[in-house]
């Protein structure tokens, strides 16, 4: 396959998609068409006559659509992401179809942000702005919390992970970690401490997720993992929205026995995030119910959205269809 005639089907392209990819293509030449929708069972059959489709965090790539990509000749699918829980990796193997990810672009883009809306969380910050927007300058209501000094609870200490200690090391927090395959050296150099998880859950007043979404991980934090954590501990999740059982969330949320959270994922995100609803009516009655707590903050899984992990994405979901297109090996096959 050559470079030049190598055609890719982009789905669920978004503007910012279409800047990057089109800026970092001018060193590839592929030929690129942008679909503004998802790839679903439904919509598969537009594969026809790519040799690759790109795909995000919330295209389905389950048997049923990779076995439609293999019947419209599709040959590799080029994710543009970190994550794969939405790949069924099997299926791809069995159908001849080669996957490859972005396994890293800027940690810094999630962990920044994962900061951000913990501080936005803690000090009240989307009150504050609507108040002072229309003219109400009082303060009354807005009161927040040192983070100084407080406990830190990082779950998952891999590349964002690793970030998000240390920020969260920079303002004088203790971080306890912990990772099914701690990096002990990494946490000695830091002066970091692994800690079992129930130990965690028990003792952090910011936990804050940044393992994978696994069979092991999936609702991780859950009725039995909530009631372990002090009544004003606050979650942050910029990892993935199922390792959120939302259900035992909004329980603790009402019963008042959880401090609060910051959500950059929700485990049913596919329908509505990345898309405008603001003109319809949302019928996901956990989001809505989420979206009404004076304390959870939702942003729409924005956390990897900076000009650099935009750039470095492009780049890697390029590199990796050309270096399938001339049969070279890369660490970031999955598949
Ligand atoms: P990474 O692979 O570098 O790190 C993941 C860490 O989780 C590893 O250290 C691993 O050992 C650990 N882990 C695996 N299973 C675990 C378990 N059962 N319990 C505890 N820890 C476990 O990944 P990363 O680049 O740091 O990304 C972490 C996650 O962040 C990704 O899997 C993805 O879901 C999410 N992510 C979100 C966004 C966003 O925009 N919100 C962007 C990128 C990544």
């Amino acid at each position: 396959m050559e470079t030049g005639k190598t055609k890719i089907a982009f789905y669920d392209a978004c503007s910012y998609d279409k800047e990057s990819f089109s800026e970092q293509n001018k060193n590839f030449l592929f030929s690129i068409d942008f679909f503004d929708f998802h790839l679903t069972e439904k919509t598969a059959l537009t594969a026809a006559g790519y040799d690759v489709v790109c795909t995000f965090v919330n295209d389905t790539l389950n048997k049923a659509v990779i076995a439609t990509l293999k019947k419209c000749g599709v040959k590799m699918i080029a994710l543009r992401c970190a994550g794969f829980n939405n790949v069924d990796l099997d299926s791809a193997r069995e159908a001849g179809i080669k996957i490859a990810r972005v396994p890293s672009y800027s940690p810094h883009s999630v962990a920044e942000h994962a900061l951000a809306i913990l501080l936005a969380l803690t000090r009240k910050i989307p009150q504050a702005y609507l108040r002072t927007r229309s003219g109400n300058f009082m303060l009354s209501g807005l009161t927040g919390r040192d983070l100084n000094g407080l406990t830190a609870g990082v779950i998952g200490t891999g590349k964002i992970g690793k970030v998000m200690a240390e920020c969260l090391a920079g303002i004088g927090m203790n971080i306890i970690m912990y990772d099914a395959y701690p990096d002990n050296e990494w946490a000695d150099q830091k002066g970091f401490k692994y800690i079992p998880l129930i130990e965690l859950f028990q003792k952090s007043d910011v936990i804050t997720l940044h393992c994978p979404l696994t069979d092991d991980t999936k609702h991780l934090i859950n009725e039995n993992s909530l009631a372990m954590m002090k009544n004003d501990a606050v979650i942050i999740n910029t990892g993935r929205g199922a390792l959120i059982d939302s259900h035992a969330l909004v329980k603790a949320l009402k019963k008042r026995t959880i401090g609060g959270a910051a959500l950059d994922v929700y485990e049913e995100e596919s329908r509505y995030f990345f898309a405008d609803w603001s003109a319809d009516v949302i019928k996901d009655d956990m989001l809505s119910r989420l979206l009404s707590f004076p304390n959870v903050i939702i942003t729409g899984h924005q956390a990897f959205l900076t000009t650099n992990a935009l750039k470095a994405i492009a780049d890697t979901t390029l590199q990796n269809i050309k270096d399938f297109t001339e049969k070279r090996e890369s660490k970031n096959t999955l598949v």
